[in-house]
Parts: structure tokens; C-alpha cells; sequence
């Protein structure tokens, strides 16, 4: 099939997207109104999993876990392409007390997910001492400012055309097709396009985005900067994390605001979050943060995301609504979409990221 498309946004969705369609042959033009990946896909932290995953419904594990078991090959090959190391790391994750102790050992050992229950002593000596922690070793990270990096230079030598800067103001219809995307005072068309605007996603499909309800949750960050290795893996307690990278820096997330397209800073928060990482971590708390910021996250409920044609534009799809966890779900995502694009079988029942329907 000879098929070119449009893809709306160029986030880590609409690039993980934009190269799943490269690679299948067809041409590609993402069109971005600022510059490529600055958005939530640069303003998260890259854990790759949910962060409590017993709390989610079936579909967000299936997603995530299909998802993350594509990430190593698929940052894999990024690297050996580009050179540019997104750096994914078998970081771990220790969940400090309180949780629900007996939904997360049934959780593990339905979803057969390595656990165990541990004195964050024998883990962690460097936090405050808590004897009934969970660890799980095999939660993964990744940079994600620097898998967008990897994955604009992967797009460019594939010869997708990345064009920053490019407003889409309207997607213009015709019938039960659409036409074109209004781009300032140019139409650009193809025969297939993509939205996958992220938060932005249900106000780019004007008058056609029916039951589509995703909004921007703002979530705001921290960020430290310590020596390498000061903290070994990811840390979580009560939705507060801590995230060491390679260099040192280490970040510390975050809020759950839903305020509209509102992405600016609050010292309450930022007061909040130092105090509960400090109360995780002591050492931070005579450390200053070195940024601050936040990003919009592209809220859906429960955290399940669309990934579907329209239901009556026959050449229009969504790829959005991936809320929390848009960084580990952006390989399977893109892979259903091209699933369903290009007719080839998906891996396991995808009906729950369908178009919703109104009731
Ligand atoms: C604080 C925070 C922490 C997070 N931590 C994690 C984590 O640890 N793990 C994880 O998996 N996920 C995490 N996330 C979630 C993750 O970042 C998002 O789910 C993901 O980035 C969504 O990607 P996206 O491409 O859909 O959206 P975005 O990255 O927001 O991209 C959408 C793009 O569409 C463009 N756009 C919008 N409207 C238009 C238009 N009209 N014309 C042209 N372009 C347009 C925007 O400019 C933007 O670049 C976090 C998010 C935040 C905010």
C-alpha cells in the first residue's frame, strides 16, 4: 500500500507514530507548532511503567507491559541509527509505605512481575528507613528529551518531513474525509492523517471530536542536581518520586493539576515537592532545586488512550489520551495504530482504545 500521511503533533506519540508509518514505507510530513518534543513528552520523567500498576484496569497492563517489552530493542535500534543515547536503564523502583500491600502481592504475581518485600536498609541505605518497602527491579527508564532527540534524527535519515513552527488551525473536511489541515494561510494535504496533538488532541477535531474527552492535566517537576550515583533507582512514595539520572540530576514529580492550559509554576507546589522528597530522601532537603517546571499532560479517563480511526472520517485517526504514561506506551501505540492502518493483526484485543462512543 502506497500511503502518505500527515501526522498532527510531534510529541513522543506522534514520532513513535510518524516512524511506525516510515518504516512500513509511506511518506510522512509531522507538522508541529513549536519545536518538536517540547511539550509533556519533554516535561516527563521517562519512568517506564505505571507507577502503582495494581491501581489500573486491565487495559493500561496490556498496553504498558506490551509496550515496555518492545522499549529495549526499540531504543536499541535508535541508538545504533543515530547515536544519540536516549538512555534507558534497568533503574528499579522502591515503593515506600504506605500502599496496599496485599492488592500489589496479588497484582505481581497474577501479572507475574518480579517483587519482593524489603527493608529499604538492604536497598536504599541513603532514605529514610522503612521496613515493609517493595521493590521492583525491573522498572525501567528512560531520558525522554533525549529518546525525542533520537527519535527526530532516526525520522530524518527515514526522510519524514518535520516541519516546526506549522500551526494547524482547522482540519478541513470534505464528506466523510478530510481534505486538508489548515497550516496559516496554506492548505497541506494528504491522503491519510494523524492527530496526535496530546492534549490539544479533542480541540483539534473541531466540531468532529464527538465523545472524545481528553484534557490537559498540568503535572509540575523538580530538579536536583547531585553527584552520579548519589541515588541508585526510582523511588515512590505516595505520589511523590524521585528519578536519578546518569549525571546526577535527579528529578522529583509531581503535581495532578487540572487547570486548563495553564503550564505555569506554583511555589506551593514546588514547596510540596521539595518537602516530600526531602522526607524520602534527607539529603535534599538543604540541596536547591536547579529548574522547576511543568508540562500538560493529555488526560483521558482512566488513563486509556484512543487509538483509532474516526468513526465517520474514513481517512482520519487518533493516537492520544496516553495521560500518565505516553512515554512507555508511545512504541506499542504507534505499532496498533500501523496494526490497524495497515491491516495486520494486533496483539491482543484493542477494542478498549477504540473511538468512544456517545451515551
Ligand atoms: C510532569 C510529568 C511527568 C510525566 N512522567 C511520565 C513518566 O514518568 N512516564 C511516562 O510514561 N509518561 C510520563 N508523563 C506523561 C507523558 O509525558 C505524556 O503522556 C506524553 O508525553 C504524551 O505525549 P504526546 O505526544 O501525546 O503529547 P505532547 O508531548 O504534549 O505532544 C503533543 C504535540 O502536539 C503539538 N500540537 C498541539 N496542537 C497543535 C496544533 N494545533 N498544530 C500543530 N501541533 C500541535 C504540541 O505542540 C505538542 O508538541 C509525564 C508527564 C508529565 C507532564
Amino acid at each position: 500500500m502506497n500511503l502518505d500521511f500527515i501526522i498532527v503533533g510531534g510529541g513522543v506519540i506522534g514520532c513513535a507514530t510518524a516512524l511506525e508509518m516510515a518504516l512500513q514505507g509511506a511518506r510522512v510530513t509531522m507538522l508541529d507548532r513549536g519545536l518538536v518534543g517540547s511539550e509533556s513528552s519533554w516535561a516527563g520523567g521517562g519512568i517506564l511503567s505505571p507507577l502503582l500498576p495494581w491501581d489500573y484496569l486491565p487495559p493500561v497492563t496490556r498496553l504498558t507491559q506490551w509496550s515496555t517489552s518492545l522499549y529495549l530493542n526499540w531504543v536499541s535500534e535508535l541508538l545504533g541509527s543515530t547515536g544519540v543515547d536516549p538512555e534507558f536503564a534497568e533503574s528499579g523502583m522502591l515503593v515506600l509505605p504506605p500502599f496496599d500491600a496485599e492488592k500489589a502481592r496479588n497484582w505481581c504475581r497474577d501479572n507475574d512481575w518480579e517483587a519482593s518485600r524489603v527493608a529499604t536498609q538492604s536497598v536504599m541505605p541513603v532514605l529514610t528507613q522503612h521496613s515493609n518497602s517493595l521493590w521492583l527491579p525491573k522498572v525501567n527508564q528512560v531520558r525522554n528529551p533525549l529518546l525525542i532527540k533520537a527519535l527526530v534524527k532516526r525520522l530524518e535519515m527515514l526522510g519524514v518531513e518535520i516541519r516546526p513552527y506549522t500551526q494547524v488551525s482547522a482540519i478541513e473536511y470534505d464528506g466523510n474525509k478530510v481534505s486538508a489541515m489548515k497550516v496559516a494561510e496554506e492548505s497541506v494535504s494528504a491522503s491519510q492523517y494523524i492527530v496526535a496533538g496530546g492534549a490539544w488532541s479533542r480541540e483539534l477535531f473541531g466540531s468532529k471530536s464527538g465523545a472524545l474527552n481528553i484534557k490537559p492535566i498540568r503535572g509540575q517537576m523538580l530538579l536536583f542536581k547531585l553527584e552520579p550515583s548519589a541515588l541508585s533507582h526510582i523511588v515512590l512514595q505516595s505520589g511523590v518520586y524521585l528519578i536519578p539520572r546518569r549525571d546526577g540530576h535527579i528529578l522529583v514529580g509531581s503535581t495532578l493539576e487540572d487547570v486548563g492550559f495553564d503550564k505555569s509554576t506554583t511555589e506551593e507546589a514546588a514547596k510540596q515537592l521539595h518537602a516530600a522528597a526531602a522526607r524520602i530522601f534527607p539529603r535534599l532537603k538543604n540541596e536547591n532545586p536547579v529548574k522547576h517546571w511543568a508540562g500538560l499532560r493529555p488526560g483521558s479517563p482512566d488513563n486509556i488512550p484512543i487509538i483509532a480511526r474516526h468513526p465517520d472520517i474514513e481517512n482520519l485517526y487518533v493516537n492520544s489520551g496516553h495521560f500518565r504514561y505516553g512515554v512507555t506506551m508511545a512504541p506499542g501505540s504507534a505499532k496498533i495504530l500501523s496494526n490497524l492502518i495497515f491491516d495486520q493483526p494486533q496483539p491482543f484485543d484493542v477494542s478498549p482504545y477504540g473511538w468512544p462512543s456517545e451515551t
